[in-house]
């Protein structure tokens, strides 16, 4: 059986616009004229001009994790195995090692995140009994050259600061 063929009129109102070039024309001359408004006053455009300017990250948005510490430098984390238990996406991974400054038994020898598995969910953040562990660094562009560029290490995730002071943070309810 041939396949039904069926034959659609052309629409087109005028003339000039079936010939398109003249549709073309002014088209161009529409791209144009916004280009050079925009050239000559970017006041009204509506896009940031990243990375110049940054976006402004409000406190309980989720960026990359950090480890918190004590007063004194050390890491709060007592290796419980919270996070990685309640973690969705099974990309934390904690080695705990014996506490020898007798403030907790436990402490994480090793801690790592494979950002590239993360689903920034925010799991490991509400799991934690101790606030070891936050998103609140305000890093939302992550870039690396290979794959184990993207697995935070301890160290790592201890030496990234907050992006807000103790204050603003409690404030926002993270
Ligand atoms: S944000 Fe979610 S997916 Fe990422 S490490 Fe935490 S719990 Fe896992
Ligand atoms: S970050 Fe918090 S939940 Fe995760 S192992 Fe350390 S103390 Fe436990």
């Amino acid at each position: 059986m041939g396949a039904k063929v069926k034959t659609m009129e052309r629409r087109g109102a005028t003339w000039t616009e079936r010939v398109y070039l003249i549709e073309i024309c002014k088209g161009m001359a529409t791209t144009f004229r916004h280009f050079l408004r925009n050239l000559l006053d970017n006041s009204k455009l509506y896009v940031r001009h990243y990375p110049e300017v940054q976006p402004e990250i409000p406190v309980r948005w989720r960026g990359r994790h950090r480890l918190t510490t004590h007063e004194d430098g050390t890491v709060k984390c007592v290796a419980c195995f919270m996070c990685q238990t309640n973690c969705p996406a099974n990309c934390i991974s904690i080695e705990a090692g014996e506490r020898l400054d007798g403030k907790t038994e436990k402490m994480p020898v090793k801690f790592t995140i494979d950002l590239l598995e993360c689903i920034y969910c925010g799991y490991c953040v509400e799991a934690c009994p101790l606030d070891a562990i936050r998103m609140d660094t305000g890093i939302f562009s992550v870039t690396g050259y290979n794959r184990d560029s993207f697995v935070l290490s301890l160290e790592e995730l201890l030496q990234t600061p907050g992006a807000f002071s103790e204050e603003e943070y409690k404030k926002g309810g993270a």
